[in-house]
């Protein structure tokens, strides 16, 4: 049990006569006597919920005051209504923010955070939305991403779904941190750390590594969609190459090989030694996987050219430098490698993971931890932090960077009660 817990307790024992107490979070509605409180407080020492199931019997049966009701001081009166948290999704949505283009969104997240009561909020170096609450020792993250990925489909309402660009990914998510934030009863000593990070979709990640430098949590919560029964513990790693080949062109047929065909023939090896490296491993997460994301090729004449992007997704354990080496060599055409990052499996029992599972049973659902085949920023963070991670969001993510995203705004607001009550657990 946590101290301002009982303080507030022994508060409600100066305000014996009073018709309505607040208990941590529950609404004592009617009379307190006052060697309830007494007893009541040491019943709490043992089990919070208990003692309160306990104090609505005693007061209902034993006093007889039968009107009697405790509540979750959320479930009749949360600090920021669920009507706030959906207008600040909403307005974080219609607001583009591109990667490289977010200040808008950024500038009008800080307002946001200082005008609702975080302790302070501001504008980083990198351009990242930060707001802080609480003033404690243990420090606890939570990096969402504000930028999206690019195209701008209409922002609309329809019935319980909105619709518009990063209302999944992660406006979703990010909205739901700054409201659980603020909603939950924080530890006396934790100090919450609310990011709302620049250049996630871009290759950069520059808000997550300025912040990497930052701060050094003892928690971390990225924020991405996966639903709001789940929990994702594991990114794959990812590393790009882009192939290049320059070349005078043969005079007649047969010759030499074409830029298309030396593109090709090179395609043939990157999938050789994709099939060779998951020789044996059947599970996806376990996979190399590689994708031809761009192909051009053309002649000027006296000269042929030919260009490939070739993106990987890395299981863990491989090394991005280790297979950006072991396809480089090519004859006459030239291979960079950029956006090396190592797969991520994240510890799936810390107490941080422990207080997301309780929360969404609290809530009604059954917690499932999920591995994803993309990249966040938990790739970023984790190997320089080292601390207990996980991501959580609301949303489908298989609608991720479609032009029909959207998310559910009943899920929202369940995942911010997850968040809320996960926050109060740690
Ligand atoms: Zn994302």
């Amino acid at each position: 049990m946590r101290n301002t817990e009982a303080q507030r307790i022994r508060g409600t024992e100066g305000f014996l006569n009073k018709t309505l107490c607040f208990l941590d979070g529950f609404v004592v509605q009617n009379v307190l006597g006052s060697w309830i409180g007494e007893q009541l407080l040491n019943k709490i020492h043992a089990n919070y919920e208990l003692a309160l199931i306990e104090l609505t019997q005693t007061l209902n049966f034993t006093i007889g005051y039968s009107n009697m009701t405790v509540q979750r001081e959320t479930d009749t009166e949360p600090r920021i209504t669920d009507s706030t948290a959906e207008q600040l999704l909403h307005d974080l949505v219609a607001i583009p923010s591109p990667s490289h283009s977010e200040g808008n969104a950024v500038d009008m997240l800080t307002q946001w955070m200082l005008e609702y009561g975080y302790d302070t909020a501001f504008i980083d170096a990198a351009g990242n939305a930060v707001g802080i609450i609480g003033k404690g020792s243990r420090d606890i993250v939570l990096l969402g991403h504000i930028d999206t990925f690019g195209g701008n489909p209409p922002v609309r309402r329809e019935e319980r779904y909105l619709y518009g660009r990063g209302s999944v990914d992660a406006k979703g998510s990010l909205a739901a941190f700054a409201v659980g934030a603020l909603r939950a009863n924080l530890a006396d000593d934790v100090r919450l750390i609310v990011i709302g990070a620049v250049e996630e979709e871009a290759r950069s990640s520059k808000g997550a590594r300025f912040a990497a430098t930052q701060y050094q949590p003892q928690m971390c919560v990225i924020g991405e969609p996966s639903q709001w029964d789940r929990i994702t513990i594991g990114y794959k790693g990812r590393l790009l190459l882009e192939w290049e080949w320059r070349g005078a062109l043969a005079h007649s047929a047969g010759q030499a090989a074409t830029g298309a065909e030396l593109a090709f023939a090179y395609w043939q090896r990157v999938q050789d030694y994709t099939k060779q490296t998951n020789e044996g491993e059947d599970r996806i997460f376990g996979q190399l996987d590689v994708t031809l994301q761009d192909i051009n090729t053309g002649q000027d004449g006296a000269y042929g050219w030919a260009r490939m992007t070739i993106g990987f997704r890395l299981p863990p354990k491989k090394d991005p430098y280790q297979i950006a080496s072991d396809l480089q060599n090519e004859e006459n055409a030239t291979v960079t490698a950029h956006g090396h990052e190592v797969a991520i499996v994240a510890d799936k029992n810390t107490r941080l993971s422990a207080a997301f599972r309780g929360a969404i049973r609290a809530q009604g659902g059954k917690p499932r931890f999920v591995h994803k085949t993309g990249t966040s920023d938990m790739n970023v963070v984790a190997p320089i932090w080292n601390c207990p991670i996980l991501a959580y969001g609301a949303g489908d993510s298989a609608l991720d960077h479609t032009p029909n995203e959207h998310i559910n705004l009943d899920e929202y607001l369940n995942a911010i009660k997850v968040l809320t009550s996960a926050l109060e657990r740690l």
